[in-house]
């Protein structure tokens, strides 16, 4: 198995990352767990897991999983996070979660879901940093990470604001959003963090739809999953991809693909870069063109929304809006747009947004009519 020094921490891991959140039977503890192990016998060593994942399963089937690797002697490094906001309530979810974990101490223990710009200083004004300090210098966690969603003109401040605590960043970056996020992962590298990436495979799309996105197949690859793989690991400054995988076939798809692995270049990153652009017109591409909305409206996340929309009806988009992003009502959120059309004509995509958002609007109506 591929492995990598994970930035400035002095651990080596699996490059290919275990992500808890996928579980096909999160009741079934002792068959979930197997998988966990499944991956530990090929070779990955970073695994992934948070309190509410898999209807709050994940920890239980991951601890059970360790219980089993502690027996082997062998090294593996666990991942998990809080999005609490007070320092007791860090301290509560941290300790409740290496009780489920059962391990000794966190290896990187995320200061979890950073979406708004003023996210981190609001949870630093309350004591969350001093609280995960406090927790390492207690040995309960071994390192300070940070999880983010935000666009890439945000994460160099929000690192910025992190006092130099921060060793690992997970965020979200793929085929499809690279563009958008890319400055993110440089931002973190440049500070000798290790990064780990999340919606690896577009948070499971590219997997759905293979028909769709069969372009993206790189020659030689034998797969999405592997052409996804390969892309994410081959961008300078990610250390490890995360695969949220379902079952032992899935792991064994994509240790089979890091098995193979041979890096993309620049020339073949970019080539990967044009075809997104160029396959997918109808796509927003996350370009940030747009971003600067003169009222504020995260036109990037809800044209991100749309995108899955295509795929799979308007009203999956409104849902994502409301799950990822946390907007319960995307018409309160849209309330506000003038309709200068600013937006459409910065985009690069040149794609009817306004007419995106009534449809979206129309959505969120009828899902209230008819709950
Ligand atoms: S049309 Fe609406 S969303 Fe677009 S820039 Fe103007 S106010 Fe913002
Ligand atoms: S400019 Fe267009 S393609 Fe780029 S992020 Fe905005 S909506 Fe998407």
């Amino acid at each position: 198995m591929l492995s990598a020094p994970f930035g400035n921490t002095g651990v080596e891991v699996s490059r290919l990352g275990f992500g808890g959140m996928r579980f096909d039977a999160p009741e079934k503890t002792g068959e979930m767990a197997a998988v966990v192990m499944h991956a530990f016998e090929r070779g990955v060593t970073y695994f992934d897991t948070a309190p509410y994942y898999c209807d709050d399963q994940s920890e239980i089937i991951c601890g059970a999983a360790f219980k089993e690797m502690k027996k082997t002697g062998r090294p593996f490094y666990v991942a998990s996070k809080t999005m609490e906001s007070t320092p007791d309530a860090v301290r509560q979810q941290c300790e409740r979660s290496l009780e489920r974990l059962h391990v000794d101490a966190i290896d990187f223990y995320h200061v979890w879901c950073l979406v708004h710009p003023d996210d981190l200083p609001r949870r630093k004004v309350s004591g969350v940093l001093d609280a995960f300090r406090q927790l390492k210098e207690e040995g309960l966690i071994r390192h300070i990470s940070v999880s983010t969603h935000l666009e890439h003109d945000h994460i160099e401040a929000m690192l910025d604001q992190g006092e130099g605590l921060f060793e690992s960043m997970l965020i979200g970056i793929n085929m499809q959003n690279h563009h958008l996020r890319y400055p993110g992962v440089q931002a973190a590298a440049d500070r000798g963090m290790a990064v780990v990436t999340m919606n690896t495979l577009g948070g499971g799309v590219l997997t759905k739809y293979p028909g769709h996105y069969e372009q993206l197949v790189r020659p030689g690859d034998a797969s999405i999953v592997e052409s996804a793989l390969r892309f994410n690991l081959s961008l300078p400054g990610v250390t490890v991809a995360l695969i949220g995988f379902r079952n032992e076939a899935d792991v064994d798809v994509a240790a089979d693909a890091v098995e193979r692995f041979t890096p993309l270049d620049e020339a073949e990153i970019q080539a990967v870069d044009d075809d997104v652009r160029s396959l997918y017109r109808d796509f927003c591409t996350q370009c940030g063109y747009c971003a600067d909305c003169p009222e504020g409206i995260p036109v990037v996340r809800l044209m991100e929304a749309y995108n899955l929309g295509l795929l799979e009806g308007v009203d999956e988009a409104v849902r994502k809006m409301q799950y990822h992003w946390g907007i319960s009502d995307v018409r309160e959120l849209l309330a506000a747009c003038t309709a200068c059309r600013e937006c459409e004509e910065k985009c690069t995509q040149r794609l009817p947004i306004l007419a995106r958002f009534e449809e979206m609007k129309q959505a969120a109506s009828k899902q209230q009519r008819d709950s």
